[in-house]
């Protein structure tokens, strides 16, 4: 695979978002598998907004500085 192909990918998975563990807290780089840092955290009606940043050097999401969205349904 290219360099341009391994942006584009790592650039289209940051994109997507990533899934929000409740029970773990945490959220994991989809590229790396690394523990992703929450950079923000916004509260909706009943959701959790979240933006993660991996802070795997190695990681090419880290490298680019891609953010990452999580949402977490809150309960009642
Ligand atoms: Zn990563």
């Amino acid at each position: 695979m290219s360099t341009h192909d391994k942006v584009r990918m790592a650039m289209a998975l940051a994109r997507k978002g990533v899934e929000w563990d409740s029970e773990k807290k945490r959220a994991d780089c989809p590229l790396c598998g690394e523990r992703a840092r929450v950079v923000t955290t916004k509260k909706q009606d009943r959701a959790r907004v979240r933006y993660h940043a991996c802070t795997n050097d190695s990681c090419l999401i880290c490298a680019l500085k891609e953010q990452m969205k999580s949402v977490e349904v809150v309960e009642g």
